[in-house]
This record gives structure tokens, C-alpha cells and sequence, in this order.
């Protein structure tokens, strides 16, 4: 029997260190792949269309929510994202883990229509600390870097529905962790289901 790999589900505030450290997870381990999502923003400068996400226009956007090609989807700062479902699936069914880097309302789906997936929370240290990586990217203006702050505030509440929270203090620490938890993970007993009926039956 072959064993699944795992659907890694992280998000955290913008700012908190998401992308490093899923960057940093697929460098140093090769069975972990990141889920490229679709989404209806412009591309940003340096950005490669299906390296960074799929970029649709809303009307191909609703036309795979109608084909019901999404795991889930949600609107984030005013656009469509969703993770495409069939890519995910085929991978997780080979044995290879997934991250879907992906908002709150996203996760929530998730866990919703996938329990088994493993879900992190990734928070900064401080609010402080916030401000200054959303500020030194300088990539936002200082109404979208006020609205960023906000937002990350109120979603501190929802760390809780997430199975583990990650304080990124230091990449390599907060990468060790999560190389940690995948480790505990894929020897939870209800994963070892098929491998204790196989050798029940030898
Ligand atoms: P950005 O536009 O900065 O790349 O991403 C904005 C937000 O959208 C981030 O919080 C990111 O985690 C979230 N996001 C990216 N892809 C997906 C997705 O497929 N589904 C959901 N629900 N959120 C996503």
C-alpha cells in the first residue's frame, strides 16, 4: 500500500515569514512540492505565470469555480484566490507532500472538506517586527501597509483553529520546526493504518 503524502497547510499575517519558510522547506527537502495557486491579481514585476500563481481574469476564474476545479477559494485584499484541486490530489495520492500556502478563509475550507491535512499558523514576534518586514519590502504604500497591519491583527484570533503556531523569530529555527512536525505527522497512528493492517495480515 502506498502512503500518502501530507496536504501542509500555512498561513499567518502578511509579513510573518510564510513564503521564506516554505521556500527554504522545498530546498532542503525533496518530497515537498508548493501548490501554485490561481488568482485574478495583476502580476506583480518578477513574477512568472505558473511559477508564481496562474493568473486568470475573473471570468476564467469563475468558470473554475464552476467546473468545481478549486479545493477552495476565497477573496483576499479585494481578489479571487483558489488552489487548484486535480495537481494537489495527484500529488498527495504519489506519496508526495503539498504546501498550500493559503489565507485563513482558505484553511478553513480546508480543514472543513480535509481534516487530515496538517495546519500551521506562522506569526511574527512582535507587531513591531511586522511593521518593519511589511515596511523594508517596500513594496506597499503606507494605506496598504495600515490596512496589512490591520488585518494581521484581528487575524491573530484565528491562530487557534490551526493545529500548530510557528513564532518566526529566526528562519532557521521556525524551518527546523516545521521539518519536525512533518516528521511527527507522517508517524501519527492514524496515518499507520494501512501499514498495521498489512502486517496484520502477513
Ligand atoms: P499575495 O497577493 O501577497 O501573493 O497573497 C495575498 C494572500 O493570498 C496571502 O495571504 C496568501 O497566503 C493568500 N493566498 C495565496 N494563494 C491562495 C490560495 O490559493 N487560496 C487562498 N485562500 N489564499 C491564497
Amino acid at each position: 500500500m502506498k502512503k500518502k503524502g501530507l496536504a501542509i497547510v500555512i498561513s499567518g499575517p502578511s509579513g510573518a515569514g510564510k513564503g521564506t519558510i516554505c521556500k527554504e522547506l522545498v530546498k532542503r527537502n525533496k518530497n515537498i512540492s508548493i501548490s501554485v495557486s490561481a488568482t485574478t491579481r495583476k502580476p506583480r514585476k518578477n513574477e512568472v505565470e505558473g511559477k508564481n500563481y496562474y493568473f486568470y481574469s475573473e471570468e476564467e476564474f469563475n468558470e473554475k469555480i464552476k467546473e468545481n476545479d478549486f479545493l477552495e477559494y476565497a477573496k483576499v485584499y479585494g481578489n479571487y484566490y483558489g488552489t487548484p484541486k486535480s495537481k494537489v490530489i495527484d500529488e498527495i495520492e504519489n506519496g508526495k507532500d503539498v504546501i498550500l500556502e493559503i489565507d485563513i478563509q482558505g484553511a478553513l475550507q480546508i480543514k472543513e472538506s480535509y481534516p487530515k491535512g496538517v495546519f500551521i499558523f506562522v506569526m511574527p514576534p512582535s507587531m513591531e517586527e511586522l511593521r518593519n518586514r511589511i515596511t523594508s519590502r517596500g513594496t506597499d504604500s503606507r494605506e496598504v501597509i495600515l490596512e496589512r497591519m490591520e488585518c494581521a491583527y484581528h487575524e491573530l484570533n484565528y491562530a487557534f483553529k490551526y493545529d500548530y503556531v510557528i513564532i518566526n523569530d529566526d528562519l532557521d529555527e521556525a524551518v527546523k520546526i516545521v521539518d519536525s512536525i512533518l516528521i511527527a505527522e507522517n508517524h501519527r497512528a492514524i496515518r499507520k493504518k494501512d501499514i498495521i493492517e498489512k502486517i496484520k495480515e502477513e
